[in-house]
């Protein structure tokens, strides 16, 4: 007979997951799940893998950072509360008057809870790095014929608790937007897509390309998530990180239509709603998949993957 290891009232911890081994050497925790701070070994990838990316970077494309933040009302323009409110994080704050205030932080002092006083801002937090981008682009008239190019980048949030080192809440996004035709739009992501998956090679991952939709919320979400995946308007790079049933999205290559054309009206000369699409790095996720992949010592990893990514020589 078993003899139970925890008394009834405590709860079993979880099982270990496949990647917790990676946690000490890479991350802090700080309190929240998917919300780590990072140590030097780990940022120290990331910045080697985003300067790998930049190197592959096409010829006039306008480099833009974002905060962590953007305009809620340019959030609802783009669509995101009809598909993913669910995973949205918003920007509050104690707007009352100054004894308003006050009576927030004596409930706090009183053991009360103070967050019934806070109301919304005007922003969100960034749930991907390209949504200020279609604002932007619509503020310069017309695109030209040659399209337009962008490679972006913001510290993203979504709010999706996981005690999974590849799910994180707040995570580094990179991606490369291409704005133009149709035609246009679609050979920068056949470009991409092949690109991607010679630097997936180059860096000694295992991976396959697959079709995918995106968790639409909802039921009516469900049927959005079908016609997306019949359409093939979005592919990830997957890499079995926590097993080959289930492998994680290190890159995805969506193609919007004219989503964003029509949103924001960004059109050409003629007037005809721009096509857009976007390759997106979980920079995160790449970084971990290094390290689950080549293992924690990166003076171990494979020559051309160090030469690679710039590392000094090792002395071998
Ligand atoms: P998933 O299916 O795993 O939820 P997604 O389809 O929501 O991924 P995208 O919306 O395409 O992902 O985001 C672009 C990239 O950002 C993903 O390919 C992934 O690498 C990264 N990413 C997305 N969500 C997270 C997360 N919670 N933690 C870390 N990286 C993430
Ligand atoms: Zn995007
Ligand atoms: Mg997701």
């Amino acid at each position: 007979m078993n003899v139970a290891m925890f008394a009834p009232s405590e709860p079993a911890p979880p099982p270990a997951d496949p990647l917790d081994y990676l946690a000490d050497v890479l991350f802090q925790k700080m309190g929240s799940p998917g919300v780590y701070g990072r140590t030097a070994l780990y940022e120290d990838v990331v910045e080697r893998l985003a300067a790998l990316i930049t190197r592959h970077r096409e010829v006039d494309t306008e480099v833009l950072r974002f905060p962590p933040v953007m305009n809620r009302t340019q959030l609802e323009r783009s669509g995101y509360l009809k598909s993913f409110p669910n995973l949205l994080g918003c920007v509050c704050g104690l707007h009352g008057t100054e004894s308003e205030i006050d009576a927030a932080v004596s409930c706090f002092d009183a053991g009360g809870d103070w967050t019934m006083s806070l109301s919304p801002a005007d922003l969100v937090l960034s749930p991907a790095a390209c949504y200020p981008v279609y604002p932007i682009a619509a503020s310069r008239g017309p695109v030209p014929a040659s399209g337009w190019c962008f490679d972006v980048a913001a510290d993203c949030f979504r709010r999706e608790p996981s005690r999974h080192l590849d799910r994180l809440q707040s995570f580094r996004m990179r991606e490369y937007v291409c704005i133009g035709s149709p035609d246009h739009v679609s050979a920068f992501r056949e470009r991409w897509m092949v690109l991607a998956q010679e630097i997936a090679r180059d860096l000694g991952l295992t991976f396959r390309v697959d079709y995918a939709s995106d968790p639409f919320f909802g039921r009516v979400g469900q049927m959005m998530a079908v016609s997306q995946k019949q359409q093939s308007l979005k592919f990830e790079l997957l890499v079995p990180l926590r097993s080959e049933e289930q492998p994680t999205a290190c890159m995805s290559f969506n193609y919007h239509r004219d989503h964003f054309g029509t949103a924001w009206g960004i059109a050409d000369a003629a007037g005809e709603p721009a096509h857009t699409a976007c390759v997106a790095f979980g920079m995160d996720r790449l970084a971990v998949a290094m390290f689950h992949t080549h293992g924690r010592d990166v003076a171990r990893w494979p020559t051309a993957v160090r030469d690679l990514l710039g590392f000094p020589p090792n002395d071998r």
